[in-house]
C-alpha cells in the first residue's frame, strides 16, 4: 500500500466520439462555460476544483428552468401519456437524454482542466443516482420507456423534422 499508482485503472472516457469531435468539443466547452459561470454566480462563489457532487446536483436544477421537455407529476390526468391531448400546468424540465450527455461533457471537460478523475463530482455517485431517477420518473410521467426499444439506435425518425439542412 506504499506505491500510489494513479495510473492504474484509467478510465477511458473521450473515445466513443467517432462522427463530429469539433462539435462535441464546442459543445463541451459550452457547457463547461456556463458550469463555470454557474459557480462564479453561486453564493458564497465557487472554484470548480471545491465543487462537489451536491452542487453538480444544484446545477442540474438550475438548469431545470430552461428545460422544454413536460415532465408531467402524478396526479397530472396526463401522467404516462406520451401525447396528451390537451394542455396542463406540469412543468417543463430537461429531458433525460440531454442531462446524461451534459454530465458525459462536464465530466470529460473536467478532467481536461485538470480535475482528478477520483475527484470528479460529475461521476460522483449522487449523481448517477439522480439520473437515473429522473431517468426513471420520465419514463414513467412521459410513458416513454429509455431502457427498452434498444432496436434502433438512428435518432432519424422520418417525417417529425423540420428541415434543418442550411
Ligand atoms: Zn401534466
Amino acid at each position: 500500500m506504499m506505491n500510489p499508482n494513479p495510473n492504474s485503472a484509467a478510465p477511458t472516457t473521450v473515445s466513443a466520439i467517432s462522427s463530429t469531435p469539433s462539435r462535441y468539443e464546442n459543445q463541451k466547452r459550452r457547457d463547461w462555460n456556463t458550469f463555470c459561470q454557474y459557480l462564479r454566480n453561486h453564493k458564497p462563489p465557487l472554484s470548480f476544483p471545491r465543487c462537489n457532487g451536491t452542487h453538480v446536483l444544484e446545477f442540474l436544477c438550475y438548469l431545470d428552468q430552461f428545460g422544454k421537455t413536460k415532465v408531467h407529476h402524478q396526479t397530472c390526468q396526463f401522467f404516462g401519456h406520451p401525447k396528451p391531448p390537451a394542455l396542463c400546468p406540469c412543468p417543463l424540465r430537461q429531458a433525460w437524454g440531454s442531462l446524461d450527455a451534459l454530465i458525459g461533457r462536464l465530466r470529460a471537460a473536467y478532467e481536461a482542466h485538470g480535475g482528478k478523475p477520483e475527484e470528479n463530482p460529475f461521476g460522483a455517485r449522487a449523481v448517477r443516482i439522480y439520473l437515473r431517477e429522473v431517468r426513471d420518473f420520465q419514463a414513467k410521467s412521459r410513458g416513454v420507456s429509455y431502457t427498452k426499444k434498444r432496436k434502433r439506435t438512428s435518432k432519424q425518425t422520418e417525417g417529425n423534422n423540420g428541415t434543418t439542412t442550411s
